[in-house]
């Protein structure tokens, strides 16, 4: 492979175009949104002055690797040579199934066509395409060039060929795969989410307050980030999406949004992406501080929002 496209260039596809051009891809970088592209290439270019400071990177490196990016704001103009398209595009089924139509009329019938989903269905994205063998999850984790992990997720009609070539192509950029079927939130998102719903409902009925809950999960399981900053550091909003498709997938109350999360998103608290969630955000602060909603909460009394 040498030709990636990746639709979508927020939080997630600028790191997937950083880590694909640093390792010699050639990158053509989609987003319907050119503000979105030009914040993706700043903070691209950001994230590699941070890599030549510490050592781990050349000038020259550099250079390179924004050489080897391009960007396009439309699918049509991006994705003719393409040898894999990864769309990192906003967590909504319309906007995903739309985008794979796109991709499946536009892409060479030889290209593989992923996803960096976090928890909607491989199967149905595939079922949208005439290629569902080719259709596959790869879901990157936040952020990109630091986290090593790349979930595989296999869609009900994910050909072994397809797989193996995504598990080669991940070793590759120095990340390590790990497969799963596809069923709702996969592994990743099925074991986290419900730990961070917990946590939220933990403080919602007054158990903790947010740095307890947080200290707890840092200091007594070895986690390197309480659950509830995690949560404002992934975007309340995702927590909630991500949330829903597994109640809706299983049909299980277990995985109910607590409705404290509910509250929140609705008031547009989403976290670290708008300046506060549990804890409040200032730029330039790397100073932990609480919300003042939950700052002065007595103990045992639900945190209504
Ligand atoms: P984001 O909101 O930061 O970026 C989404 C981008 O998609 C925006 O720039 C938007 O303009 C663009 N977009 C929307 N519709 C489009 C279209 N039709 N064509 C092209 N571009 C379009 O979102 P994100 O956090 O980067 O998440 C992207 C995907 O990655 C989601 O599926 C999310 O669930 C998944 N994901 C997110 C995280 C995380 O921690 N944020 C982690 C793993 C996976």
């Amino acid at each position: 492979m040498k030709y990636i496209s990746i639709v979508g260039s927020g939080t997630m596809g600028n790191g997937i175009a950083h880590v694909f051009a640093q390792n010699g891809y050639q990158v053509t970088l989609i987003d319907i949104n050119q503000t979105a592209l030009d914040r993706a290439l700043a903070a691209i270019s950001r994230n590699l002055d941070r890599q030549v400071s510490k050592g781990a990177l050349t000038e020259e490196g550099k250079i390179v690797t924004l050489a080897n990016i391009t960007t396009r704001t439309k699918i049509s103009e991006g994705v003719s040579n393409a040898d894999l398209v990864i769309e990192a595009a906003t967590e909504s089924i319309d906007t995903k199934l739309n985008i794979f139509r796109e991709l499946d009329a536009l892409a060479p019938a030889s290209c593989i066509l992923a996803s960096n989903t976090s928890s909607i269905s491989i199967t149905k994205i595939g079922s949208a395409t005439k290629r569902p063998d080719k259709v596959i999850g790869m879901h990157f984790m936040n952020p990109v060039p630091m986290m090593k992990l790349v979930e595989v997720i296999n869609g009900y009609k994910t050909s072994k060929e397809v797989t193996e070539n995504i598990i080669t192509l991940s070793k590759a950029i120095g990340k390590i795969p790990a497969e799963s079927n596809d069923y709702p939130g996969f592994i990743a998102n099925r074991i986290l989410m419900p730990m961070i719903n917990e946590a939220i409902i933990s403080l919602y009925e007054g158990v903790g307050d947010v740095e307890e809950i947080d200290t707890v999960m840092r200091l007594g399981m070895a986690h390197p980030m309480g659950p509830l900053q995690l949560a404002d550091f992934i975007g309340l909003d995702v927590c909630l999406a991500i949330m829903n498709v597994l109640h809706d997938g299983f049909g299980n109350p277990k995985y109910a949004p607590c409705p404290l999360l509910v509250n929140m998103v609705t008031s547009g608290c989403l976290g670290v992406k708008t300046g506060e969630g549990f804890y409040k955000y200032s730029p330039g602060s790397k100073e932990l501080v609480v919300a003042d909603q939950f700052s002065k909460l007595p103990k045992n009394t639900p945190a209504t929002v």
